[in-house]
């Protein structure tokens, strides 16, 4: 039994080390055995991990997020300052520095969910507890609750990248700034995406490079920073074998596959690790290619998520969704259409973060000049390149930006591609808003009645066609 004031990070620590000591390989016994020793609230997630058709690479997966946890979790002992990053800030910077180290508090969040008893509600209820508002973003403010109201792991710096993105997501880890009296760095994006708009945002980004400097007291070599982004792109490169072996039918492409793929974006893109976790990912993609495996007798629907997707039940979600014969190519935090960086010198290295910062998702879309023409424009490329039947929007509860402009979202992707769309309602992190029961439900009423009838009337009108 853990004391109440524990906190998130170091829990999720005690129980990634159990990870760390899995074998590569596992039989369905040591599944089994190691299911016992965790949370019951943790099971469905980590045994849907752990099915047999994926498992080797969810092993993989978990031991790539122990190691960033470990990592950060040991640096302040070397001397290493930890920087605590949004989801939409490429962690390749901070991976160039010898001293210091990213941690993503979104991704900490979902590992508190994923992984504890409780789910890590109680950290989010530390936050009501200090008066935050109940429509604050649960991605970040489990994993901040925590830092605010327990004695957690502390990072050194703060670098947000939300201004100009998410002012619920900016305001938080702004709070927590504040509150622990921590330094915070911005890189701030400014409603414009002419070239006049890039030009002043890789300013931005040169002075964060700046203020990094100083403040892990280390300068970033030309050296340092290309061999990262060497890593990155070949990151980027297996990020598009990936999304060009989903566009199969049946998809070979595990639906969890979606998640690991942004778990290492957000934590380990442009390291070692980030490219074997990858590389393994589009290897068992294509052996399942070969062997046409798919888990349900036929693939009934591909449905793209325009956002956030639900983190609380993996069993019921994503499993049961490939199980069912739907298919899960992916949501909004896939969509950040990674470019090759131009390695020649550190100018163009520098453009090069930059303009992969400013295509994270979230900074990109949200951000971006028109929200609803940027997000419509990318779920319809994802929709038309991966072959989706439909679109779902999770409706997470706090994500008043993306609500605002969802239903322009919904009529535009119906009338350039006819694609019908889903509006669920419930937090991606909180399973106390709507239970899974009730998502499922509504994804088998909306395929059954909405997509298979879309279907069906488009080869009664081609069969139609062909006889006259
Ligand atoms: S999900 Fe919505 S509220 Fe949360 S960080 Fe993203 S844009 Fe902000």
């Amino acid at each position: 039994m853990y004391s109440e004031q524990v906190g998130l990070f170091d829990r999720v620590a005690s129980i990634l080390d159990l990870c760390k000591r899995m074998p590569d390989t596992m039989s369905d016994e040591e599944v089994e055995g190691l299911l016992k020793f965790l949370p019951t609230d943790s099971q469905n997630s980590i045994r849907a991990m752990l099915v047999p058709r994926f498992r080797d690479v969810s092993v993989k997966f978990l031991k790539l997020v122990a190691k960033w946890v470990h990592t950060a979790r040991k640096a302040p002992l070397e001397g290493k300052k930890v920087i605590i990053v949004p989801f939409n800030f490429p962690p390749e910077l901070i991976h160039a520095f010898d001293n210091a180290c990213p941690i993503t508090s979104e991704i900490l969040s979902t590992l508190g969910v994923v992984a504890l008893e409780g789910q890590g509600e109680r950290y989010w209820d530390m936050a009501m507890g200090l008066g935050l508002p109940d429509h604050s973003c649960s991605s970040s403010t489990i994993e901040l609750g925590s830092m605010l109201g327990s004695s957690d792991f502390r990072p050194q710096a703060i670098v947000s990248a939300a201004p100009g993105g998410c002012d619920v997501n900016a305001k938080i880890h702004e709070f927590v700034s504040n509150y622990l009296d921590i330094p915070q760095f911005f890189l701030a994006k400014i409603p414009d995406d002419s070239q006049r708009g890039h030009a002043q945002y890789s300013v931005e980004a040169r002075k964060l490079i700046k203020s990094l400097e100083q403040f892990v007291g280390e300068e970033l070599t030309e050296d340092k920073l290309r061999k990262v982004m060497e890593r990155a792109n070949r990151c980027t490169e297996l990020h598009y074998e990936l999304w060009d072996l989903q566009r199969a039918r049946p998809c070979p492409v595990p639906n969890l596959f979606s998640l690991y793929l942004y778990g290492v974006r957000f934590s380990m893109w442009g390291t070692q690790d980030g490219i074997e976790m990858l590389e393994a990912m589009v290897d068992l993609a294509k052996q399942r290619l070969k062997q046409g495996a798919y888990p349900a007798p036929q693939e009934k629907a591909r449905t793209l998520w325009c956002y956030t997707s639900y983190y609380f039940d993996f069993a019921n979600l994503f499993n049961w969704m490939e199980e069912s014969g739907y298919t899960h190519l992916g949501d909004g935090l896939d969509l950040y259409f990674p470019q090759p960086v131009d390695t020649s010198s550190m100018d163009s290295m520098i453009e090069g973060f930059a303009e992969a910062a400013r295509n994270m998702p979230m900074t990109r879309q949200v951000g971006g000049q028109s929200m609803s023409g940027q997000w419509t424009e990318d779920c319809i490329t994802a929709a038309q390149q991966l072959d989706a039947d439909c679109v779902i929007y999770c409706g997470h509860h706090s994500c008043k930006q993306t609500w605002s402009v969802l239903s322009i979202l919904r009529s535009e992707i119906e009338r350039r591609t006819g694609l019908p769309m889903l509006v669920l309602q419930g937090d991606s992190w909180i399973r106390r808003m709507t239970p899974i029961s009730v998502i499922q439900h509504e994804i088998d009423e909306f395929v059954q009645n909405v997509v298979a009838r879309k279907e069906q009337g488009k080869r009664r009108s081609r069969k139609h066609k062909s006889i006259n």
